[in-house]
């Protein structure tokens, strides 16, 4: 099944979301689980998440992907942002378990804000220690990083640190943003075969469940983190249409982050992908 979506606003509540969702032809969506820049989330309705649940049937949403607010950052050299961090990525993972059992929960993993990598790789994995909990049924993923500032997550390496140091590591996936590797180094236009084989070797493919598809602004390497509309940045169209038809990614699910003023653009996206997805025995 070809599962692909983009990213989507909350603020008229989830039902509304997966309607907007089926409107464009997605069969999954991407929120923000409060404000990207953090504060307290909106209090879930359960008549929302009863309506929520029957649109998702009756439109065969099957996959959801939550995103935390960007502004977390559980490897700061401050214990108040450290505190803050801990505490929201508890309270995302509680709600979780209300909005959508066995769903996916994604975060940018830290800055270290000049600590050095190896000071903040402990301090998030110890931060998914402690709010990672054995019987979640949500999946925490860490995502691929531009490696913009001081961000945590650029190179496939810290990744697997952070997850070689998580009791729970079956609670934990990742996340693999096109722009964000792209921006880090890794030539998924030129070879892409060879940065799958590195991700394989170096984390493990297993651990990969969802991709955001993305173009970027800025070359290779350019640890900017400028998305771009699909076809109009430098990684391409036939580029990022050679990872929705990949044998080992083309059953995950897809999420669109590319700069559009409404739905209509990412409907076109979609349209777009769809029509370049080859039609295997699975889909
Ligand atoms: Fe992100
Ligand atoms: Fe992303
Ligand atoms: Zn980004």
């Amino acid at each position: 099944m070809f599962t692909i979506g983009c990213h989507l606003s909350i603020a008229k509540g989830f039902a509304a979301a997966a309607r907007d969702a089926a409107s464009i032809g997605a069969n999954t969506f991407q929120f923000f689980t409060r404000n990207p820049r953090g504060g307290k989330a909106k209090e879930l309705n359960s008549s929302d998440l009863q309506a929520f649940a029957d649109v998702c049937e009756s439109e065969g949403i099957t996959r959801i992907l939550a995103h935390a607010p960007y502004t977390l950052n559980p490897s700061s050299n401050k214990s108040e942002t450290c505190q803050f961090a801990l505490q929201t990525l508890a309270d995302d993972l509680r709600r979780m378990e209300h909005i959508m059992p066995g769903q996916l929960y994604n975060m940018h993993p830290g800055s270290h804000v000049g600590q050095g990598a190896g000071v903040a790789i402990d301090k998030i994995a110890e931060a998914l220690n402690t709010v990672l909990e054995p019987q979640q049924t949500t999946t925490l993923l860490l995502e691929t990083m531009a490696g913009k500032g001081s961000e945590v997550g650029c190179t496939f390496e810290e990744l697997a640190a952070i997850i070689d140091c998580v009791q729970l590591s079956s609670h934990v996936g990742v996340c693999l943003d096109t722009c964000h590797v792209w921006d880090g180094g890794y030539d998924i236009s030129q070879n892409l075969a060879g940065v799958l084989e590195e991700f394989d070797r170096v984390i493990g493919i297993e651990r990969l469940r969802a991709i955001h598809l993305n173009d970027s602004k800025n070359p290779c390497g350019a640890h900017k983190d400028r998305h771009e509309k699909l076809g109009l940045g430098r990684i391409g169209f036939d580029a990022l249409v050679a990872v929705v038809n990949h044998p080992a990614l083309r059953e995950l699910p897809f999420f669109l982050e590319t700069p559009h003023d409404d739905l209509s653009g990412y409907a076109d996206e979609i349209m777009r992908l769809r029509n370049a997805r080859e039609h295997g025995l699975d889909s």
